[in-house]
């Protein structure tokens, strides 16, 4: 099945990896990110230390994944790769962290996710490049130290708000990230295009960065679906017309919302008369995990202003109305 969904795998990784941006340099927007992030490792470069650990918080396809392969590159390093829920017991940790070499990069996708005994010990080693291995139980339990090589944690998130206080402390550099704007999104597709040998029309690529949701990786997968029509059912040329055409058949709107994100809508507007509704409430309206309606749908719905979030729960704002066609209530926010 072909996924859309900005927080699933396509099972396309060969692609996504070939349209990795590898260099500071080959990375499109987040210029402010781009910035610090450069400081931030030449400062280290140039006095011959290792890096600060980094976090990266933000929505799914943002490229949090690759700017963490772009600080291995430019620092010339290694990256290691894993994630929060794969360190379930910190015998999984000490292993990893044990394995490092000098310089590593060790990146944790979904640090949030991390259990609470693996995060403690990830303090210390964060902090001293130290672990203390516990051996024995009970009274007769010792813990033996061991030395870590230095290295440069970069940890990815989309809820930095779950992050516990001491994790987050003891990142020196923290970074948001933000939806990309459609000319970003525009410059994205015909990177891709360039390397995957598309041709991509100007207008083509403007209607396609125009409708992925202000995400990279939505783009690059909206331009190898439009690909596919244009070859099959025109002459190969990504037109505005093929581009419209081909994203009709994937569900995608003029606004860039997929089904999730218009299920979402629809329930807050059909069935709750346009909210106030509860995060939870709404997910089990459309038969999602209540996380992926507020962390891959919420942020773009809010961005996109067709959502609003109150201190009484969700509240469908009078585009949102509109968007489905329907006449907002008078109190809805506009
Ligand atoms: P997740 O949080 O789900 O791991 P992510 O934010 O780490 O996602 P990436 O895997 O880094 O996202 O990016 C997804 C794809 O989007 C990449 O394969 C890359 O092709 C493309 N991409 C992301 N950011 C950029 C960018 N700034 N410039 C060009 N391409 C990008």
């Amino acid at each position: 099945a072909v996924s859309l969904a900005p927080h699933e795998d396509d099972g396309e990784g060969d692609v996504e990896m070939t349209l990795r941006p590898r260099k500071l340099s080959e990375f499109v927007g987040q210029a402010r990110v781009r910035e610090q992030l450069e400081l931030v490792l030449h400062g280290a470069l140039r006095r011959g230390d290792q890096p600060d650990h980094v976090l990266f918080s933000g929505p799914p396809g943002l490229g949090k994944t690759s700017l963490s392969m772009i600080i291995a590159a430019e620092l010339g390093s290694a990256i290691r790769v894993t994630s929060g829920p794969a360190l379930e017991k910190p015998g999984d940790l000490a292993a990893m962290l044990s394995n490092l070499s000098e310089g590593d990069v060790l990146f944790i996708d979904e640090i949030h996710r991390i259990a609470r005994p693996a995060e403690e010990m990830l303090y210390l080693a964060m902090e001293d490049f130290r672990v203390d291995i516990v051996v024995g139980k009970g009274p007769g339990a010792t813990s033996i130290p061991l030395e870590l090589a230095p290295f440069t944690l970069v940890g990815a998130t989309t809820r930095s708000g779950a992050l516990t206080g001491p994790l987050r402390d003891r990142f020196g550099f923290t970074a948001h990230m933000e939806f990309y704007t459609s000319d970003e999104l525009d410059q994205v597709v015909r990177r891709s295009a360039g390397i995957l040998g598309v041709d991509l029309r100007d207008d083509g690529a403007a209607e396609i960065a125009g409708r992925s949701r202000g995400t990279p990786r939505i783009a690059n997968r909206l331009l190898r679906r439009v690909r596919d029509y244009a070859e099959v059912r025109a002459d190969g040329a990504v037109t505005r017309e093929v581009a419209r055409a081909a994203l009709e058949v994937y569900d995608v709107d003029e606004m860039g919302l997929d089904r999730l994100d218009r299920a979402v809508l629809r329930a807050l507007i059909k069935s709750f008369h346009g909210g106030p509704v509860g995060i939870s409430t709404l997910a089990v309206a459309v038969g999602e995990e209540p996380t992926t309606v507020e962390e891959v749908c919420e942020p773009y719905l809010v961005r996109a202003g067709m959502l609003a979030r109150t201190p009484r729960g969700r509240v469908a704002t009078a585009a949102a109305w509109f968007h489905l066609g329907m006449t907002p209530p008078a109190n809805a926010p506009g």
